[in-house]
């Protein structure tokens, strides 16, 4: 067995699945666990290849993400990609994905190869034949596009496209910090310092290649959090930013210290509420009906779910 533990720990996506449905946070976090592992019974080797899965949106979102940090890697290092190599390179990605995917390269190796839930359930939008598959990519091609052109055009994020590389503090990389005893897990998708007057000004920025959701002010919140375990900032020296790229729009959030106490008390609490439900996935099996499926089988949740199989959806 590997050095691996089943440990609780807390991050806003997780928070937002233990919110929309319960088994498929019990999928997620715990029938998953070890599936990886060819020694592990079926069962859990099962769900685990339907968590690998993504979805065309997700995919597509990705590619952009990728696109960018590399974008600004390429800065870093004293080269400067131009908006078509940027875009080409993204639906170079996409096109890989979706070959990998309906081709079942992931079989063998599902955390490495993509595998959409589009091909797995045989979704209507994605069959080859009448051109539905050739219209459902062109529609995230076109996704990519209209995001990359606006990250190149929007006047809101000239300082992210022109900060000195020195300044970089996070770029895409997974980060952890503690907060009410248990880990909390952060991406920040961009953030950077820059020298005031009076200080300094920190500025993280997350990119959104879907419609803004009621959750993203607070996800922006934890990222004032996680300034302050990492780069001992005070509030009021961070500035957030959501950015719709595809609609070019960009919000820019401030949180005092207050809001932030708020925020805190609020993940303490769902903490709480996650660990009344948490066991030991490596002591045992858990009861599954300890987290009910949500109500309505119609609903939208269920008919993306990467868990429709397991669940009779
Ligand atoms: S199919 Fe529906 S009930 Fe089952 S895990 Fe997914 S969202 Fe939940």
């Amino acid at each position: 067995m590997s050095g691996l533990v089943h440990e609780f720990s807390w991050s806003a996506s997780r928070a937002a699945n233990f919110a929309s449905c319960r088994r498929r946070y019990f999928h997620d976090y715990y029938g998953s666990w070890r599936g990886w592992d060819s020694r592990a019974p079926q069962w859990r080797r099962t769900t685990y290849l339907l968590k690998k899965m993504t979805r065309m949106p997700m995919l597509a979102g990705d590619c952009v993400h990728r696109a960018l940090a590399e974008w600004m890697e390429g800065r870093a290092r004293g080269r400067t990609a131009s908006e078509e190599e940027v875009t080409e390179r993204a639906i170079g990605w996409l096109r890989t994905g979706y070959r990998e995917s309906r081709d079942g390269a992931w079989r063998a190796r599902p955390a490495k190869f993509t595998h959409l839930a589009e091909h797995h359930y045989g979704e209507a939008v994605i069959a080859e034949e009448g051109g539905r598959a050739a219209e459902y990519g062109g529609r995230y091609r076109d996704r990519i596009r209209r995001c990359v052109n606006q990250f190149f055009a929007l006047d809101g994020l000239e300082e992210a496209r022109t900060v000195d590389p020195a300044a970089f503090l996070a770029l895409e990389e997974m980060g952890t910090i503690e907060l009410s005893g248990s880990k909390v897990y952060c991406i920040p998708d961009f953030a950077t310092q820059v020298p005031t007057s009076d200080g300094r000004a920190i500025r993280i920025y997350d990119w959104k290649t879907g419609r803004p959701r009621k959750a993203d002010r607070f996800q922006l919140a934890v990222y004032v959090l996680y300034a302050r375990e990492k780069w001992d900032a005070r509030p009021e020296e961070v500035t957030c930013s959501d950015v719709y790229l595809e609609d070019g729009e960009l919000t820019v959030e401030r949180f005092d210290a207050e809001e932030v106490e708020r925020v805190e008390e609020r993940i303490a609490e769902s903490m709480e509420e996650m660990r009344a439900l948490h066991f030991d996935a490596d002591s045992g099996d858990g009861d599954s009906e300890t987290f009910p499926m949500i109500c309505d089988p119609k609903s939208r949740e269920c008919a993306t779910c990467n868990y429709r199989e397991l669940c009779g959806r």
